[in-house]
């Protein structure tokens, strides 16, 4: 028996996943879609097997995704077995610094989101503003003014295309233009399109730390231009970002620290969400475990079923080597690419209702170990999936050159895990998105259906009310008005712990339990630390040298409000 889907899951399908006819009437159920997704991506087992092998993918793959036991990233669901080839969520384009290459970029761009695809690009090597033209003899415009473009771009790809698309805009923090570029955003208007991030170094996060000066470097002589106080300029990041939520950090060195395939160059971009650091020209296809549905129920409640989660975990890795096999590419250098390293991107949703579910505060200590534990656990079954695979059908071709050559057997894919928002497929899987917290227990979601909102109410408090020792109707009233169980009298402490939401925990704590997956995850995390709207500067800064001090790829904080046009709001009421 498949899962039982969600109001909201059907209606988000219904607007964008199900297949239509020419008549623009819906033609497939949710089932006929998990069907099509099952058998495309099985059909790519024909290389390495015979038929039967086929049939028999066909409906382990139909089982995990109708189960609501696994989902890859939406473009997979959109267009797996419809003709169009392009299956995954994450690219990155290179942007050098010649007007050819950069209008190359563009409409490779616009191509990759027309089949709803999100792309990241580093605008670091362009000439900064003010600049001499040698050809033109007229004056460079900079990196920020050509992020207009691509921001145009896609603000017209929307409407023709699968999704609205995305962009992550990169650019060096020694870079002549970072001022402009920390700036970009606080009109509350520019660059509706772009997440930013700056990349920042070691180097200059330790001279921040010590109140030292760092250059700005013109990225084609080499050349210093001038000297600026690394604090200060960090400062005016976190005030960038308490303003608007952008730009958010990179932390390069920890990402290339990481890069398994160092002798193809250096990252310096991720896709628009941030966890996925990609080389110019590559792919990457995620897909998440529900880790709410790796549970069996015990005389006492729930506990984790390990089993289970390592069996979901070599199939899901399977299908998304798989996706690779079946996928198509806009541009002979992505396929040749992506060929080379085959990423994939395996990660999880529904930890904060995995938490809820064996009874442990989000945040707290043991929250923290058992991330640590359930990662752990899962990018071991994916190395051992994605060894099993080399075995069968080769390793990835760069590596005899990755960094994992001389310590243990060949893998077919460069990276195995990440952590991806599951923005979409977290509704679609009806549990809590990626590794976040519950942002509300009564919340509205804009911007998932076009105009329509989405209203929720956390179900498994509802359905426990009673036990525990809650008034189902005062409960309900009050989640409406206020979103989370502060200011309810009587609400005993262990429930209130469980129900914490994302705005009552700590940003420690959110750092923390990113940084426990950090650690077991090749790729990278996407993890907000939502303050609450009276947050500082102060903190945000603060915020920061935590990020870094725990070792991890980026950071990505936003204060309540401080967007004239959110994602979420606390409570179902307006
Ligand atoms: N993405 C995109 N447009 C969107 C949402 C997501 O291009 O509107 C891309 C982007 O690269 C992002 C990735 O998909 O980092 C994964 O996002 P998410 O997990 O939220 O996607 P889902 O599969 O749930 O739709």
């Amino acid at each position: 028996m498949p899962a039982e889907l969600t109001d909201n899951a059907i209606r988000v399908l219904e607007a964008r996943y199900l297949l239509r006819d020419d008549q623009g009437t819906l033609s497939e159920t949710p089932d006929q879609l998990f069907r099509r997704v099952a058998r495309a991506i099985a059909a790519a087992e024909q290389k390495y097997a015979d038929a039967s092998s086929v049939e028999h993918y066909t409906e382990q793959f139909y089982q995990l995704l109708s189960n609501l036991e696994f989902l890859p990233n939406s473009p997979t669901l959109m267009n797996a077995g419809t003709g169009l080839g392009q299956l995954s969520a994450c690219f990155v384009l290179p942007v050098e610094d010649s007007m050819a290459d950069i209008f190359d970029s563009l409409k490779l761009m616009a191509l990759i989101q027309q089949a709803g695809g999100g792309t990241g690009f580093s605008f670091s090597r362009l000439r900064p503003k003010g600049d001499l033209v040698t050809t033109t003899g007229g004056q460079a415009s900079g990196p920020v003014s050509f992020m207009h473009i691509f921001d145009c771009a896609t603000e017209h790809i929307r409407q023709g295309g699968k999704r609205r698309g995305a962009n992550m805009g990169v650019l060096r923090i020694d870079h002549p233009d970072i001022r402009d570029f920390i700036n970009a955003k606080r009109d509350g208007v520019s660059f509706q399109n772009f997440n930013l991030s700056v990349s920042v170094s070691d180097v200059w996060m330790q001279a921040a730390q010590q109140d030292q000066t760092c250059p700005l470097i013109h990225p084609l002589t080499g050349q210093a231009v001038a000297q600026v106080s690394a604090r200060e300029l960090l400062h005016s990041i976190a005030e960038a970002a308490w303003q608007t939520g952008d730009p958010g950090m990179i932390f390069n060195d920890a990402i290339n620290r990481a890069n398994p395939t160092p002798r193809s160059g250096p990252i310096e971009a991720t896709n628009p969400c941030g966890e996925v650091p990609l080389l110019p020209y590559e792919a990457c296809n995620l897909g998440s475990i529900n880790v709410s549905r790796m549970v069996r129920q015990t005389s006492d409640g729930y506990a984790i079923d390990w089993q289970k989660l390592a069996r979901t975990t070599q199939l899901a890795l399977r299908f998304l080597d798989n996706v690779i096999e079946v996928s198509r590419w806009p541009d002979p250098r992505i396929a040749r690419t992506v060929e080379s390293n085959r990423k994939v991107g395996l990660g999880i949703m529904g930890f904060a209702e995995l938490l809820i579910l064996l009874e442990i505060p989000y945040g707290s200590a043991e929250s923290i170990r058992l991330a640590e534990e359930l990662m752990a656990s899962i990018a071991q079954e994916a190395r051992t999936a994605s060894e099993q695979l080399a075995e069968q059908r080769g390793p990835f071709s760069n590596w005899s050159d990755s960094i994992e050559a001389n310590s243990g057997p060949p893998l077919r894919n460069a990276t195995r895990t990440s952590i991806a928002p599951t923005g979409t497929i977290g509704i679609i899987a009806g549990t809590s998105a990626g590794i976040e917290p519950l942002f509300a227990l009564a919340y509205r979601r804009e911007h998932v259906l076009g105009e329509q909102t989405l209203v929720e109410i956390n179900p498994l408090l509802l359905r426990n009310a009673q036990r525990y020792g809650l008034e189902p109707e005062i409960l309900q009233t009050h989640l409406a008005q206020q979103g989370t169980l502060e200011s309810l009298p009587q609400v005993p402490e262990t429930v209130r712990a469980i129900f914490r939401t994302a705005l009552e925990i700590p940003p420690e704590e959110h750092l923390q339990i990113q940084a426990a997956f950090q650690r077991h995850v090749e790729n990278a995390v996407s993890k907000t630390v939502n303050l609450p709207e009276s947050a500082t500067v102060e903190t945000i800064s603060r915020i920061y040298h935590r990020a870094w001090e725990l070792g991890l790829k980026g950071v990505t904080v936003y204060r309540y409000g401080s967007k004239a046009q959110q994602v979420l709001y606390l409570g179902t009421t307006e």
